[in-house]
């Protein structure tokens, strides 16, 4: 295992709601994860004096990946991703199952994420999950390529990951979209009283301009719907939305998924 104490993780804001992560280690080696956009990544690299040594890609959306040429051109550094983001600049092709140590800064375990895309990656190092756009703070992926059935056998692993790892399991999402997603959580299970509580301590940190895409795993199964179809008080909100018994986890969590998009379109009138 590694050898690194304690890595510290820094969040970098991209793009218009994107986050880089920073991971950190031993005598400022450091791991990025993602690369929606290379010049914000550069200057925080450069303000803070770390060695990047590596990049992970969790899947081949632009707003991931997009920077990627530009940060390797300005670090050269090896980069892990999946198979599809070879022709944007993926040297190590990683999958699910696979393993690798990052000099410095940690060992990383490689998990298969399907649902928001074919190609998402999660990756795991300690207590920190590093999962992109499958399960977001308060919500998840919306399912561009993947089905309902991948998705929520993603989500499913990841949480029960956390429960491998511990109480500190800490996920770190790929954008800022915690408030959106609490204001549907607060509308699916409005007598929830972590979710309310989450909601006020979301908006305060959001008005301090503080990033609140990571989060325990532990806050995440008592406050994020995706992980809550089976709780029997979001299952029959999900039931009373679509007027019928629901038996299938899948058929739920497809549901509610349906549901977050109505709500989100209404939102947006
Ligand atoms: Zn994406």
């Amino acid at each position: 295992m590694s050898t690194v104490t304690a890595p510290t993780i820094h969040c970098i804001p991209v793009l218009s709601d994107n986050y880089v992560w920073l991971i950190e280690g031993d005598d400022r080696a450091t791991v990025i994860i993602d690369a929606g956009e290379a010049g914000p990544v550069i200057e925080a690299i450069e303000a803070r004096g770390l060695k990047p040594v590596a990049t992970l890609i969790t899947h081949h959306h632009g707003d991931h990946v997009q920077g990627l040429a530009a940060l390797a051109q300005r670090f050269p550094m090896a980069v892990y991703g999946p198979d599809s983001c070879r022709r944007v600049g993926v040297e190590t092709v990683v999958g699910e199952g696979d393993r690798f140590s990052v000099p410095g800064v940690g060992e990383f375990a490689v998990m298969a994420t399907p649902g928001h895309t074919q190609d998402h990656l999660s990756y795991v190092s300690g207590q920190a999950i590093f999962c992109g756009d499958t399960l977001f703070t308060g919500g998840c992926g919306r399912l561009f390529e993947g089905t309902a059935a991948q998705m929520l056998h993603s989500l499913d692993r990841l949480a029960a990951l956390g429960d491998e790892i511990g109480p500190e399991a800490t996920i770190y999402c790929g954008h800022e979209y915690t408030t959106d997603s609490l204001r549907f959580a607060a509308h699916a299970e409005p007598d929830n009283p972590d979710i309310a509580a989450r909601v006020r301590e979301v908006a305060t940190k959001r008005s301090n301009g503080e990033p609140t895409a990571s989060a325990t795993m532990d806050l995440e199964k008592r406050t994020n719907p995706f992980l809550r179809v089976r709780v029997p008080a979001l299952r029959e909100a999900i039931e009373r939305y679509v007027g019928e018994c629901i038996e299938d986890d899948i058929e739920a969590f497809a549901q509610l998924r349906h549901w977050k998009d109505d709500f989100d379109g209404l939102a947006r009138l």
